[in-house]
């Protein structure tokens, strides 16, 4: 039947990406081992130290996929009552000193009394997700801006607009070529080599789509106007769809 089929299908998607997310995590994880055998047969302080820096770079990229994908397999509990204002600024603190040494410029506009109902450490990823995505497009000496705004519920001509808030992050980086669009929310596309999972997006849409929210992106590469920005609206009282697939 149709439905035999899709789950099928479903399946397959699902077995396609375990095995792509055991081969993302056996590379760092062979690199460890080889490093720890390394050290075990004599090394000299300086490659002593020189290795450590090496294993720790390879372990953080295995905790960098595993959190990505945490962010859509935890359990889920019920929502709760998220203020944007203080979720925001928290985040720019954990990022502060990552931000500071990339010598990205942060602009933050963010009214207080402004609160959603939702997953608070998975709203989190994706809003770390999206900063740290437009910090390194934006890069050093660039700009980013994060817009914390107010939706009011909306009725025109019959259509709705729940009440809610937006939260936009723009940044000032080279935009996002042509060729490069279709790709973005897919598993694994990174256009960063070995510095990107390719996670982050996706994980993101994912996330946001579970709250009802919806997460939009424009760009241009014009060479005077070149840019960034991406909006997530999260309605105030979501209809969260929990059902992880
Ligand atoms: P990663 O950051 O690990 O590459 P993401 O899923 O976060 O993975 O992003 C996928 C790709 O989308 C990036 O490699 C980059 O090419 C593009 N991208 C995402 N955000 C931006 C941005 N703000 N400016 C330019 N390109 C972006
Ligand atoms: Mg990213």
């Amino acid at each position: 039947t149709q439905d035999a089929l899709l789950a099928n299908e479903k399946l397959a998607v699902a077995g396609r990406l375990a095995a792509t997310i055991a081969h993302e995590i056996h590379n760092p994880l062979d690199s460890v081992s080889n490093l720890l055998y390394l050290m075990r047969n004599g090394v000299t302080e300086e490659e002593s130290v020189q290795f450590m820096d090496m294993a720790e770079q390879e372990l953080a990229r295995v905790t960098q996929i595993s959190r990505a994908m945490l962010g859509l397999y935890r359990e889920s509990k019920a929502p709760v009552l998220v203020d944007l204002k203080d979720m925001l600024q928290e985040i720019l603190l954990l990022m502060e000193r990552r931000l500071t040494d990339e010598r990205v410029n942060i602009h933050a506009d963010l009214p207080s009394g402004i609160a959603v109902d939702a997953f608070p450490a998975e709203l989190r990823q994706v809003f770390t997700n999206l900063i740290a995505n437009a910090a390194e497009a934006a890069g050093p000496g660039g700009n980013v801006r994060v817009n914390l705004r107010p939706q009011p519920a909306l009725s025109i001509d019959g259509h709705k607009q729940e009440a809610g808030a937006t939260v936009m992050i723009t940044d000032n980086g080279m935009g996002i070529p042509d060729e490069v669009r279709p790709h973005l929310f897919q598993p694994f596309f990174t256009t960063k080599g070995e510095r990107g999972t390719g996670l982050g997006l996706w994980v993101s849409r994912g996330i946001v789509t579970k709250h009802g929210g919806t997460i939009e992106l424009a760009s241009n590469t014009d060479e005077a106007t070149h840019g960034t920005s991406v909006s997530v609206f999260l309605a105030t009282k979501p209809t969260i769809n929990a059902g992880g697939d």
